[in-house]
């Protein structure tokens, strides 16, 4: 929003200090890969093929060989990737899913979406995702799949996951939209449910330039249905077998992911030695008695950091304090799925998963960008070691 300032200086807004750096800097990715980007950009014009084609097609066969998924299907968004992959397992009115409520609202907004019910099960305290210890007893004859969601970049902890669906014949749809490159025990995240999905919004690990999604799946089936679903249920122009939509991927964004997925690998160490950097100064500065942040997990998790988040109970403060050294920082989440408006009719209140709720109102995400540099990162944590000695000696 902005405001028209007048003439007369009482009506000035505050300053706003100007930060002294940016949460996420994509300026500073592009720099890095412009000629790349520019030549893919210059190619696909001069084919003004644009929707699906080569491109897109190439992107999933990369994608697919790198995770170890047997197929891919690019989609038009990771909200869509989600929303596919239920309409892929016809699950619809009636049908309940089982999922985190401490995530993006695509995670749930996409199970109504398709007419399901979001059941909500709270999350593990440490990690922020769901807690696998409590699903069976959120699992009712009207359940019909599990979305667990690798959040911040950290692999769920899906072996339980996968024993309880299992059991109970349920469909593991994962939301890997902030996670691409994780792995648990080994294997890459998006491949061992019977659904994977992706985001490439410019935010994620590997971001296009705009929307963009992508699917994985091991089972052929499901594969082509996907195929089908996308351009609204045909396999032949013209000729619908069932009910699908408009989700394809642009072959722009399919070009340009193209260049970013061979950076995605450093991209990573780079996040994953920020992290460890994070630790190891936090751990000089002594600021442990306002504010905890992620241990470095067990190596079952291997962690790509698309958040690194921390915990203090005067979390708005400290994102005030922050502020006004011109460190940015974010809050995600403010408000848990399950007290959301959007979400009001499935009857939640305040206190029903305290666990997600108490983190969101404590956690605060700090820049963990690939191309941050020591001086930036030495000043975010310069400034949350000054708020807690001020803190402390208040
Ligand atoms: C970003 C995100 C999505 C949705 O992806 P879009 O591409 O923005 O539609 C879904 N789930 C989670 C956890 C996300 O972070």
């Amino acid at each position: 929003m902005t405001t028209t300032v007048g003439k007369n200086p009482a009506m000035q807004p505050p300053q706003t200090p100007k930060p002294a750096l940016d949460f996420l800097d994509l300026k500073a990715q592009f720099a890095t890969i412009r000629e790349e980007v520019m030549a893919a950009v210059t190619r696909v014009m001069e084919s003004q093929h644009f929707i699906l084609g080569p491109e897109v097609k190439q992107l999933e066969e990369e994608i697919a060989a790198k995770l170890g998924a047997k197929h891919a299907i690019g989609c038009a968004s990771g909200t869509d990737a989600l929303i596919l992959a239920l309409m892929a397992a016809g699950i619809g009115p009636l049908d309940e899913v089982i999922t985190t409520p401490f995530s993006f609202i695509a995670t749930a907004g996409a199970i109504a979406h398709v007419g399901a019910k979001p059941v909500f099960v709270d999350i593990d305290p440490v990690t922020y995702n769901i807690n696998p210890e409590l699903i069976e007893a959120a699992i009712t004859p009207k359940t019909r799949a599990i979305m667990p969601v690798h959040l911040f970049g950290l692999p769920a902890d899906m072996r339980p996951i996968l024993d309880v669906a299992r059991v109970h014949k349920l469909v593991v749809i994962e939301d890997a939209a902030q996670a691409i490159g994780a792995r648990y025990d080994g294997q890459y995240v998006g491949t061992m449910g019977d659904f994977g999905c992706f985001s490439f919004f410019p935010s994620k690990n590997l971001g296009g330039a705009g929307d963009g999604g992508l699917v994985t799946t091991n089972d052929p089936a499901l594969a082509e249905r996907l195929r089908m679903l996308r351009v609204h249920g045909s396999k032949k122009k013209y000729f619908h077998d069932i009910l699908g939509t408009n989700s394809r991927l642009d072959a722009l964004q399919a070009a340009i992911l193209r260049v970013k997925l061979k950076h995605l690998d450093s991209w990573e160490d780079a996040r994953r030695s920020h992290a460890d950097r994070y630790r190891q100064l936090f751990d000089t500065q002594h600021v442990s008695s306002l504010a905890t942040y992620p241990a470095a997990p067990p190596s079952k998790f291997h962690h790509v950091y698309n958040q690194f988040t921390i915990r203090c109970s005067f979390r708005d403060e400290l994102r005030e304090f922050l502020r006004q050294a011109g460190v940015p920082s974010e809050i995600y989440y403010p408000l848990c799925l399950h007290l959301q408006p959007a979400f009001a009719y499935l009857g939640y209140s305040t206190g029903r998963l305290p666990i997600a709720e108490s983190a969101s109102r404590e956690v605060l995400s700090l820049p963990v960008f690939p191309e941050l540099s020591s001086t930036q990162q030495d000043l975010v944590v310069k400034a949350i070691a000054d708020f807690c000695a001020t803190k402390n000696a208040a």
